[in-house]
């Protein structure tokens, strides 16, 4: 009889964001009158930027054109694609190679697929709080997770130490939820960590466009030995609003090599097993990001949503409520008034305000007691959202609010 992979038994449940989708139906169902304000998910509100829309339609006109139609796409990516990200790297003084950039459909597609490459033995290090793809990944393969808490003692950026017996590591900068972003210190001891251990970093850079300190690294590959030891995975969803398009590339560096083997021909050989390619259409709105037109455009609509964390920043200053994120990253991790559980804060915010966050401990133990806010609405709702929370805030600290 076939054996189902049981593993599947050890996933927590996943109720985070059907937990908030209830509560927050429930409490619309009473009072249908009130104004919602979305801050919690993840998802861009701006529609792609006009010179991808334009690529997107070019490409659709190709494919009814016998002689600019194309079949099967490349399985590691398109020549014009891997060119044209190598040569963004290339901008930012990051050497790398067209092939060693691999086109995606996303990073989540990748950082379960990327498993692959790493026999069922090898121990994972996971950052917490953090994404929780990355432990569902490891489960789902079998493999022995050790947690890798961090709190606000340290930024919420955890430390190496050669006492943590993994073989690799997920990290994440900017971090969803924390918005910490790693410096080049940190960083620096982490890939000097790797390289001593043999162990192979998964750096997810899918906030990197959202740095604006010149000082912090928006790549692994600002770091020397990286390239020996780390992959790094990044995607257009939130850089570009390709979120429901489906965009994204990762790069596994040549030099990258454990027992003789090239984790970057492995991975060749894995997509041509196992993918046909990106679509030829979104490859060439992918390629159209990285025009010149396109990153002045995508840089608008970051700026959008950058305005959006700064109005919810100055909210939480002035109340002096201990934050971290909005300035390198669209997240704001907030400490919750009064020592207050994470749930019991949602269920305060929708009760007084009707402001949907997130709340911390769905994104791990050490997410207990703090709340994410989302940038990525609009600035009408975000400016309304930060007026509601600024006002309940001081209502709690003058003890006017029955928590
Ligand atoms: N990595 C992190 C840290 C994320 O927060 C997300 C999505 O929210 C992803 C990866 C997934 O990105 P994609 O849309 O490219 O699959």
């Amino acid at each position: 009889m076939m054996q189902p992979n049981s593993h599947y038994n050890d996933l927590k449940e996943d109720y985070l964001f059907r937990m908030i989708a209830a509560k927050t139906a429930d409490f619309m169902k009473e009072h249908p009158q009130k104004k919602l304000l979305r801050m919690g998910i993840g998802d861009v509100s701006l529609p792609l930027p006009p010179s991808v829309i334009r690529a997107l339609h070019e490409a659709v006109s190709d494919q009814a054109d016998p002689l600019r139609f194309h079949g099967y796409m490349p399985e590691c990516g398109a020549d014009f694609l891997r060119e044209a990200i190598a040569a963004h790297y290339g901008k930012r003084g990051i050497l790398i190679h067209p092939s060693e950039v691999f086109v995606s459909s996303g990073a989540s597609d990748e950082l379960g697929d990327l498993q692959d490459l790493f026999a069922p033995v090898n121990a994972a290090l996971v950052m917490e709080p953090a994404y929780p793809a990355y432990a569902d990944a490891c489960v789902i393969a079998g493999r022995k997770i050790l947690h890798l808490p961090s709190s606000w003692e340290n930024g919420f950026l955890p430390v190496p130490d050669d006492r943590l017996e993994a073989d690799m590591v997920y990290l994440c900068s900017p971090n969803n939820p924390t918005g910490a972003v790693f410096t080049k210190e940190l960083l620096r001891d982490w890939v000097e960590w790797a390289n001593r251990r043999g162990a192979v970093i998964l750096f997810d850079a899918a906030y990197e466009a959202f740095i604006t300190d010149e000082d912090l690294p928006r790549s692994i590959f600002e770091i020397d030995g990286a390239k020996t030891c780390a992959i790094e995975i990044c995607s257009l969803s939130k850089t570009a609003g390709f979120t429901g398009t489906r965009l994204g590339y990762t790069v596994i560096p040549e030099a990258l090599l454990r027992q003789g083997m090239s984790l970057n021909r492995m991975w060749v050989r894995n997509r041509t097993t196992k993918t046909n390619g990106i679509s030829y259409i979104l490859q060439k709105g992918g390629a159209a990001v990285f025009t010149e037109e396109g990153q002045r455009e995508i840089r608008e609509n970051i700026a959008v949503y950058q305005k959006n964390a700064a109005v919810l920043s100055e909210a939480l200053e002035i109340v002096g409520i201990r934050f971290t994120g909005g300035k390198n990253a669209p997240y704001i991790w907030m400490n919750c008034p009064d020592r207050m559980k994470s749930w019991d804060f949602f269920d305060l915010l929708l009760r007084e305000i009707q402001v949907v966050g997130t709340p911390g401990a769905g994104f791990g133990e050490a997410g207990e007691g703090c709340f994410r806010f989302s940038t990525f609405g609009s600035p009408v709702d975000t400016e309304e959202a930060a007026k509601r929370l600024f006002g309940l805030l001081c209502g709690i600290r003058e003890g006017m609010v029955r928590l």
